[in-house]
């Protein structure tokens, strides 16, 4: 990626560790370069927000937007609910992990640049993101806070494959809000990794969160999320007060 040809002789201060995730089953790491994430892929979802495909025509491209790889949380467990925000939702989220990259990767190979898959929750403070699309402004705010990315252990597709199918789901405080199921997907892993190294170069460590299915719901200080992919993992986020 790097194409200075420099290298750093002197940091001018100690460099910030790398965000990792864990490999389900195996004593290693995945180091995380950037969290990549997909707009309206379930057409019930898309209806929900007041948007999504008309019938007879075909759905537009993938849309993308980034959290930055400090915003992960790995594994899951305590996120404080996040300041500037008056509506917290949860967005459960099947999410793709790349051991390779490129450029104008062909839909036909794609999925051999996957490392593995995890459940990811795109947290999100949809009064920004309301506000945001209101003025045209962009969703950093709504989308990138810290803590916004929850994300479990990523489940090697050596072990588990490559789902195309599984239900996919999010309970808060026990009663099930979101339940969907991987093939509703508009557009399939293959064709996100696609598209989006059309856009940039994709590199080893990038995660696609690949958008939620419909149920989309708040969360408050106290409430218990419990997410789930079948066959592919489970991760359990508990929202603490505000500081
Ligand atoms: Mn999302």
């Amino acid at each position: 990626m790097a194409e200075s040809g420099r290298a750093a002789s002197a940091w001018a201060f100690e460099p910030l560790d790398r965000p990792w995730l864990d490999v389900a089953g195996e004593p290693v790491q995945f180091p995380v370069a950037r969290v990549w994430c997909v707009g309206r892929n379930y057409a019930a979802h898309a209806r929900e927000m007041g948007g999504g495909p008309t019938a007879g025509q075909p759905p537009a491209p993938p849309f993308f937007f980034l959290k930055p790889s400090t915003s992960l949380v790995a594994g899951g467990g305590a996120v404080r609910y996040p300041p500037a925000t008056s509506l917290l939702h949860h967005e459960v989220e099947f999410v793709v992990a790349l051991a390779g990259g490129g450029r104008n990767i062909p839909p036909g190979t794609a999925l051999d640049h996957v490392f593995g898959y995890a459940v990811g929750v795109d947290l999100t403070r949809r009064n920004v993101q309301t506000e945001a699309k209101r003025a045209g402004r962009p969703w950093s705010m709504a989308k990138g806070f810290d803590g916004s990315a929850p994300c479990s252990a990523i489940a090697p597709s050596a072990v588990i494959g490559h789902p195309v199918s599984g239900r996919i789901t999010a309970a808060v405080n026990g009663e099930i809000r979101q339940d969907g199921d991987l093939s509703e997907q508009i557009w399939s892993v293959a064709q996100v990794v696609a598209r989006l190294s059309e856009l940039v170069e994709l590199l080893p460590g990038d995660l696609l969160f690949t958008g939620t299915p419909a149920g989309v719901g708040p969360l408050g200080p106290g409430d218990q999320l419990d997410a789930a992919i079948e066959g592919v993992g489970r991760l359990a986020v508990r929202i603490m007060p505000a500081a």
